[in-house]
């Protein structure tokens, strides 16, 4: 049997996956404003950290980080794990995945 090099075909997305489907979404929109509270021009910032539908989430997120001694939300913290602890960065980037599955 040529048994051939079979790697591994069911893996996890990476978190940038979920994140790339958000973006796409938001551009295929013409309306200028966060689909989602209709308030504010859309920003990834404004759905990751501000949106009131995601309010929730949000406070979630933060006291989950929290318990990890991460204060500092803002986009590079959320989506690269920047000036986390190397330590912690893989799991500041599943929470946000989790936190972006919750709200696709
Ligand atoms: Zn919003």
């Amino acid at each position: 049997m040529g048994s051939s090099t079979r790697h591994i075909t069911h893996r996890p997305p990476p978190p940038g996956t979920t994140l790339g489907a958000h973006l796409h979404r938001l551009r295929l929109s013409h309306d200028p404003f966060c689909p989602w509270c209709r308030t504010t021009p859309e920003a990834m910032e404004h759905f990751l950290l501000q949106c009131p539908c995601f309010h929730s989430q949000h406070t979630a997120l933060r006291s989950l980080l929290s318990t990890l001694a991460i204060t500092t939300l803002d986009l590079s913290t959320l989506l690269a794990a920047s000036g986390v602890h190397p330590s912690w960065q893989p799991t500041v980037l599943r929470l946000t995945y989790a936190f972006l599955r919750k709200t696709s």
